[in-house]
């Protein structure tokens, strides 16, 4: 029971199929207390029909990342109900979908600012609510992908909205340092999630890595959930700052 008596905050669970509702299940199976961010009532009722599965029941709390008086409520609501935090888990991200399509140098103003402003600015945010009900320190994990570091085709300005989220993570990092708390990003494999669907050519991309990655397939979600757990959990208090990638072995191929 690695999370035993710890409580998480996890941000981005939309539907059974997130990779946040697979940390969460992580997170409750080895004995955390649950708080779930959720975007909207589509997203809340989309957590009520899964959330018989946790084992403790989750309090829910309206958090919209584009809005820093929703974040500063949430939290405020997470310190009036729960008190403190021992882990935080980032998984959220939005662009506009003619952005995920197409040439990156053609995304609007417009679509460049929403992505960046929900994809990683919305990363300080939670960072900042949350260091006040972390005086024990703990984890800040957020979820990234390969296209920050590489041009992948139709990741476009969602690859510079993570390029972004991992350099956050790292001045986080030395910021939080101090006050114990570790900040990392996970950048996983390709997976077929809502979030997923919303970029052109995903499927023959998801193929193509299992493929060509170094165990010749895909990441599976409970395998990103774990190594989330991992990074949320005492078993890793000496690492922070860092990009851990869970995707088979994809990044590390060659030809
Ligand atoms: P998902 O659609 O299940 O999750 C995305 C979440 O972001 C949703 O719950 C949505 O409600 C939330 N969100 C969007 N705008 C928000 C806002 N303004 N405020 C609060 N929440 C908001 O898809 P997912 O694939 O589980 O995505 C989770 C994270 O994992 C994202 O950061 C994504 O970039 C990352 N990721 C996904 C993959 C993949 O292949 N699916 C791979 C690597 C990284």
């Amino acid at each position: 029971m690695l999370m035993q008596d710890r409580i998480g905050f996890v941000a981005g669970v939309a539907n059974h199929r997130s990779i946040a509702w697979g940390i969460a299940r992580a997170l409750d199976r080895e004995g955390a207390r649950l708080v779930l961010g959720y975007l909207g009532d589509r997203e809340k009722q989309g957590i009520e029909k899964i959330s018989s599965e946790l084992n403790n029941a989750p309090l829910l709390v309206p958090c919209d990342a584009s809005n820093d008086e929703s974040v500063e409520a949430a939290f405020a609501r997470v310190g009036e109900e729960v008190g403190r935090l021992d882990c935080v888990v980032h998984s959220i991200a939005y662009a506009k979908r003619e952005d995920l399509d197409g040439r990156y140098a053609d995304t609007s103003r417009d679509g460049y600012h929403l992505a960046l402003d929900i994809s990683a600015y919305s990363l300080n945010c939670l960072a900042r609510c949350a260091e006040p009900l972390m005086p024990d320190g703990g984890g800040i994990v957020a979820m990234t992908y390969l296209g920050s570091e590489r041009a992948i085709p139709n990741y476009n300005v969602m690859g510079v909205a993570k390029a972004a989220l991992e350099s956050g993570v790292r001045y986080l990092a030395s910021e939080l340092g101090p006050k114990g708390i570790r900040v990392n990003g996970l950048s996983a494999g390709p997976l077929k999630t809502l979030a997923a669907r919303g970029i052109r050519g995903f499927a023959e991309m998801h193929q193509q890595h299992g493929q060509r990655a170094a165990l010749r397939r895909n990441v599976e979600i409970d395998e990103v959930a774990d190594a989330a757990l991992f990074l949320c959990s005492n078993m890793s208090r000496g690492i922070t700052g860092e990009i851990i990638y869970v995707d088979a072995g994809f990044r590390i191929m060659g030809m």
